[in-house]
């Protein structure tokens, strides 16, 4: 870093993504991104115009996209907020609502504690239980920003809408984000409690369930308030956020919803099939809502699990945190990826006897 940085920022730690190597052609199955392709309609709707029309700036208002969303959901394009990823929407959130500090749990993902330094934002990190569950209790009447992912990262573990409604109705003058990432993968959306909170704001993103991780797509709903005010922040930094293609894109997969949950229902049949598998094998697996699989073997440690299946071609995540660092989270890929991932867990279980 240079001498000139600014010390807040040069004091920070920023966000380590998972690895993306390119030494060799790996099975990744460790950013939890969709094995499978987008929509043969959405890669139709990309040709040479669309790509012709990049010298024209993209729609900040995102009308179309809005729209789509606000008819797939039976809301108004009022309460839809469209952003670069949900990262740039939690990190919009962070600015506008954590003034009086901002509450979240002490695993989860990786981005919260990092968007509160970066913003210095008072962190309020409450620790999940032992068996990693969340008691909402002890997030009633808080009264500043609480972020929650439900279902949760990378414990894969998922809280009630009454647990949801409980913190909402507990503190009326915070506002409430419900990280929703993985909800298409089995969870229960929070979104119909907009209806009788003024405080919530749901996040979705279109990298996980929809595919498009590298399109960077992500939106929030919540009440017309709540979007203007991210709607505010978006105008004073950066109006053209979301780029021309992925915008093109996004609608197009709105309107190719059908594939998408046929998609759904195949990764949560695979995600099943893997986690009896591993518990097979003697893994405590965590009852997943998610795209991935949190688990433990009784035989290998996390470090030298995820060490051992890289040397073997495939990636999964680790952490390092002691609190998890005896699990290693594996992304549900396809059936023909997961039998590689088991194959190579019993090899290497069999090796270490
Ligand atoms: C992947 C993930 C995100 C980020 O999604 P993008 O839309 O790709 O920025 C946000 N929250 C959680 C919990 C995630 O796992």
């Amino acid at each position: 870093m240079s001498i000139f940085l600014n010390p807040p920022i040069e004091a920070m730690t920023a966000y380590t993504p998972g690895e993306q190597p390119r030494d060799k052609a790996y099975i990744k199955l460790n950013t939890n991104e969709n094995p499978y392709p987008p929509a043969p309609s959405v890669i139709a709707a990309m040709n040479a115009a669309e790509i012709e029309d990049l010298r024209l700036y993209s729609d900040p208002t995102a009308k179309v996209l809005k729209e789509k969303l606000a008819a797939l959901y039976g809301l108004k394009p009022e309460n839809i907020y469209v952003g670069n990823g949900s990262d740039e929407v939690l990190y919009f959130l962070f600015l506008a609502y954590g003034q009086r500090g901002a509450a979240f749990p002490d695993i989860s993902y990786g981005f919260y504690s990092v968007f509160a330094d970066f913003c210095g934002i008072e962190a309020t990190v409450i620790p999940l239980e032992s068996d990693f569950t969340i008691d909402s209790q002890k997030y009633h009447g808080l009264n500043r920003f609480i972020v929650i992912a439900n279902p949760n990262a990378p414990t894969g573990l998922s809280i009630s809408l009454g647990d949801i409604e409980g913190i909402l109705r507990t503190n009326p003058d915070a506002v409430v984000a419900i990280d929703e990432a993985y909800v298409d993968f089995g969870g229960e959306s929070a979104y119909p409690l907009m209806a009788k909170y003024e405080n919530l704001i749901v996040v979705r993103t279109f990298s996980k369930s929809r595919s498009m991780a590298g399109a960077r797509l992500g939106y929030a709903l919540g009440p017309a308030a709540l979007i203007a005010d991210l709607e505010k922040i978006k105008y004073a930094t950066n109006p053209y956020n979301v780029n021309r293609l992925t915008m093109r894109l996004g609608e197009a997969t709105v309107d190719a919803e059908p594939y998408y949950q046929a998609k759904c229902a195949a990764i949560i049949r695979t995600r099943e099939e893997t986690a009896k598998a591993l518990k097979a094998l003697g893994f405590e697996v965590l009852p997943s809502r998610t795209n991935f699989l949190f688990a433990k073997s009784d035989k290998i440690g996390g470090g030298e699990l995820y060490r051992k299946l890289k040397d073997r071609g495939i990636l999964v995540r680790h952490f390092s945190n002691p609190r998890i660092c005896d699990y290693v989270r594996i992304t549900v890929g396809t059936d023909e990826q997961m039998a590689a991932c088991l194959d190579a867990i019993r090899a290497i279980l069999e090796e270490s006897l």
